[in-house]
Order: C-alpha cells, then sequence, then structure tokens
C-alpha cells in the first residue's frame, strides 16, 4: 500500500447571500450587508479546525451577507461582483484553482436582473474554466436555474425549514468537495428535475406533512451506492421570475440513465403531493383574527404574514397596526397586546429625544412601503428604549388614548425600531423589557413561528395581510413565471397532463 501523495488542493471561496422579494418597494444597499474577507470570511466556518479541512487552501475573496430584505441597489451588486471577479482571477493566475466553494442563497433579486446567482457563476467560470470542481451550497427557497445547475458541480442545499441545518449544509458542500478533490474522483453525475410548484415557506415546513415525508426520502437517497447528494428546492415564490420554481438535484458517481431514473422518481413523488400542501396554522384575515383573539388562549400569536421580513418584507406595513388601533378590546385596556416590530429609524429617534416616561405625537411606519394603508399617526408614551446586539436601538411605545381629556394608557405596545429586525426569539422580547409570555396577544411580522415563540404560543392563527410578501400568492400577479405552475393553475386536466423532464450531465 502506497500512502497517498501530499498536495493541498486550492479553493477560492466567495458569495452574495440574500434572500430578495420583488414585490416591495425596498432595496438592499451596502450596509445592509455583513461583508467580509481574508480571515474574517474563513472564520464564518466553525469547522475550519477539522483534519479534513485543515488539508485544503481555502482562499477567501469576498462573501456578503444580509437577513432577508429587498431586491439589491444596482451598483452596490456590480461592485462586489467585479471585486469577486478580480480575485478569483488573481488566485487562477498564481497557481490554477482545484476548486470553489459558492455560498449563496439562491433567491437574490438584483435590479435589472432575473438570475443573479446564475450569472455570476457563469461569470466566475468564464474565468476559471470548466474543469475548477465547484460545490454549490444554498437555502431551500432559493432556485435552481439551469445556469446555476450547469455552474456547479457539487449541489446541496438546507433540509430544514426552519433552517436549523444550515451550517451543517455549508460544512457538508465543503466537505464533499474536500473529499472529492483529496480523492482524484473529480465531478459526479448530475441530474435536474423542476418541478411546477412555487409556493411559500409556510406551506412547506419540514416540520409538518407532506414536506416532512419527502426531504426524509434524502437519507435514503444517500445511502445508494455512488449518490453524493440529494437536493430538494423549494423554490422562492415572492420573486417575479422563470427561475421560480421547486427543483431536485440528485450528484452521484452512476451511470447516467440509473442516475436520472432516480431523480425523476423523486421530482414525481414531490409532484404527485401538490394537492397536500397546507399552510402550518389556521390562517384568516386580519379582521377574523383580531375577533378570534379576543376568546382565544393566551398567550395568543397573530402572524402579520404579509410583511414577514425573515422571508424580504419591508417590516413597515402598517396593515396590522392599523386594525390594533381601531380594536377596541386592546384599546380600551382590557387586553395587553404586543405588536413588534415596525423598521422605522424616526420614530425610533422621536422616541430617544422624548424620553422614557413621557408622551408624544409620533408618525409610525409605511416610510418603505407606504400602501396598506401608510404611516400611522398615533400618540404614546415612550415604556422603554433599548439597544439589540447589532447596535440598532429599539423603543416600545404604548399608545395613549384621551378620555374625558386625561390621557390613558391604552393596552398596546408598538415596538420601533432602528434597522430591519425580527422578533423570533424571547431574548429579543426580553431586552425591550417584554415578556411575550404574560401578554394577551402578540402580532408579530413572521410566518411560521420560530421555535422560541413557537414553544410559548396557546393558540396562533396566521393572518393573510398585504404586503411584499403576501402569503396569497394569486394577489401578488406574477407575470414571468412559467405556466402552468401549482397554485396559479388548478384545472386538473392541465395539471395531469405534465410530464417532468430531467436535465442530466455524465461524469
Ligand atoms: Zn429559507
Amino acid at each position: 500500500m502506497v500512502l497517498p501523495k501530499i498536495w493541498r488542493p486550492r479553493v477560492a471561496v466567495c458569495g452574495i447571500h440574500i434572500e430578495s422579494s420583488t414585490f416591495s418597494p425596498q432595496l438592499a444597499y451596502e450596509h445592509d450587508f455583513t461583508v467580509t474577507r481574508g480571515e474574517a470570511l474563513l472564520n464564518r466556518f466553525s469547522w475550519r479546525e477539522e483534519t479534513w479541512s485543515q488539508a485544503i487552501d481555502w482562499l477567501p475573496v469576498l462573501h456578503a451577507r444580509a437577513l432577508p430584505g429587498g431586491v439589491i441597489h444596482r451598483p452596490v451588486f456590480d461592485a462586489w461582483v467585479a471585486e469577486i471577479l478580480e480575485g478569483v482571477k488573481a488566485l487562477h493566475a498564481e497557481k490554477p484553482l482545484d476548486g470553489l466553494f459558492f455560498d449563496v442563497h439562491g433567491a437574490m433579486s438584483v435590479e435589472g436582473l432575473l438570475d443573479a446567482e446564475g450569472d455570476l457563476i457563469t461569470a466566475i467560470r468564464e474565468i476559471i474554466g470548466p474543469d475548477v470542481l465547484v460545490s454549490l451550497s444554498t437555502d431551500l427557497h432559493g432556485n435552481m436555474s439551469e445556469a446555476l445547475f450547469n455552474g456547479c458541480d457539487l449541489l446541496t442545499t438546507y433540509r430544514m425549514a426552519p433552517h436549523e441545518d444550515a451550517l451543517e449544509s455549508r460544512r457538508r458542500a465543503m466537505y464533499n468537495l474536500a473529499m472529492r478533490l483529496l480523492s482524484g474522483q473529480g465531478k459526479p453525475a448530475k441530474s435536474l428535475v423542476h418541478i411546477p410548484i412555487l409556493l411559500p415557506g409556510e406551506k412547506t415546513s419540514t416540520r409538518i406533512e407532506p414536506a416532512k415525508r419527502l426531504y426524509s426520502r434524502i437519507p435514503y437517497l444517500e445511502a445508494l451506492p455512488g449518490v453524493v447528494d440529494a437536493a430538494f428546492w423549494i423554490g422562492f415564490a415572492w420573486a417575479d421570475q422563470p427561475r421560480c420554481k421547486a427543483a431536485v438535484v440528485v450528484t452521484a458517481d452512476l451511470p447516467q440513465e440509473e442516475l436520472e431514473a432516480l431523480t425523476l422518481d423523486w421530482a414525481q413523488e414531490i409532484w404527485d403531493a401538490r394537492d397536500e400542501f397546507e399552510f402550518v396554522a389556521p390562517v384568516d384575515s386580519m379582521e377574523n383574527c383580531l375577533q378570534w383573539a379576543e376568546t382565544a388562549q393566551r398567550p395568543t400569536f397573530i402572524s402579520d404574514s404579509g410583511d414577514n421580513p425573515g422571508a424580504g418584507g419591508a417590516n413597515d406595513v402598517t396593515y396590522a397596526l392599523h386594525h390594533l388601533l381601531n380594536w377596541e378590546p386592546t384599546m380600551s385596556g382590557k387586553l395587553h397586546t404586543i405588536c413588534v416590530s415596525l423598521h422605522d429609524a424616526e420614530s425610533v429617534a422621536v422616541a430617544v429625544a422624548t424620553g422614557v416616561g413621557n408622551i408624544a405625537d409620533f408618525v409610525v411606519g409605511g416610510k418603505i412601503d407606504s400602501r396598506w394603508p401608510g404611516p400611522q399617526s398615533l400618540r404614546a408614551k415612550v415604556s422603554f428604549i433599548g439597544d439589540d446586539p447589532l447596535g440598532s436601538t429599539s423603543a416600545v411605545l404604548r399608545v395613549v388614548r384621551t378620555v374625558d381629556g386625561v390621557e390613558v394608557e391604552t393596552g398596546l405596545d408598538v415596538v420601533v425600531t432602528k434597522g430591519r429586525n425580527q422578533f423570533g426569539a424571547l431574548a429579543t422580547f426580553q431586552r425591550l423589557g417584554l415578556d411575550p409570555r404574560e401578554a394577551d396577544v402578540v402580532v408579530v411580522k413572521i410566518g411560521y413561528l420560530e421555535p422560541d415563540l413557537y414553544a410559548m404560543h396557546k393558540d396562533w392563527k396566521m393572518a393573510l395581510t398585504p404586503g411584499g410578501v403576501d402569503q396569497d400568492l394569486i394577489r401578488l400577479d406574477h407575470k414571468l413565471i412559467n405556466r402552468p405552475m401549482v397554485p396559479f393553475d388548478c384545472d386538473p386536466e392541465v395539471l395531469d397532463a405534465v410530464e417532468l423532464h430531467a436535465i442530466t450531465v455524465g461524469r
């Protein structure tokens, strides 16, 4: 037995990661992102010290990552692309690269582009050529375009929604890349099948059927001899682009026909489940949710789902707030309601100038997304001002009203934040002196409840509120997606006639 030769594969690392709603008027700018280069970029990977990882020369280029939000302002994107391409070019010229780790979301939108990730990997390929092994990691709410598929050799995505396995997915993408390079196995074969389904994450959580069952096929597929990875993208519903749809990709060291049959079989299983996808919680209009909440169990949660910043909502739509300001049970002080949260730096500034314990007039929200129905005037006592770990200031406003010439507190707390924020964890509330477990009703800009909130809720409904990430997809009026597409087309005859096709590339 001869010991393997010691050589150090050279692997570039780059990517831009954001989930963008194209139905929201907001844009994403550089300040919305955390940009890392050099060692800071590599420090994102906690497995750097593992032996397999140490055998690779990871070469950081640029990585930019933001919370879900709007479409990226074009000059910001162009500058990062130029930096990535120049960086990759310089590394490749210095000594040819062996691999590249492409760390993206898959639902990034950029002004004027319909497939930003596909365009970027195509441009990178023009520099590194066809032989360098490219490994891709994405969010399962990303889209698998043909360009992205063509540009990558190893393709994987998260397998859990909520995304408890986000880091594990990146590690898998890097590990598989390292192993293929060190073993000299080179590129596996790959097969892609698109499925004409476009659904919100709130119908496709892997905690419930049918997604739970469809994703649980992955360990069986991966246990088959020769299979490297099996990946299933739900796709991203809140962008209007031809690439937006579900997809599966299987990568394997298998004969092309065998791999293709395997991939088509899995895709067909998903397609056959098309009528099973339901919302993770009961849904209703905001009006009906409030009426129901009067007698529901406490704490009662209402998801203001159409403006969920976690999916790309503007985070300042006032539809829910407007309804709360007209909801007698809380305005009379009978019920304590927490309304979290509106991205509104101006109102935070007014709160800071007013000071805790004092009353002032505010015009809250509707400054980014002024539809439905726009800024809300209210008078409130500043009851708390706090900073979050990202350095953004937030304020709790207890709405007051005048009764017989005297200002009295209502039961409504409205939280305004200087930066985009989501109240998905108990600690985020506690930093502002709020305890959702003690409240009667919590109206939160979110879709499915994140683990902390899920654990404490006694009753929960999802309000189908309008906004950039409206759960009622039909209302959004997509123009560019392929048809037929579930749920936009529902004629059973048309859907039954759909045939799935595989795009398969051999070794
Ligand atoms: Zn996601």
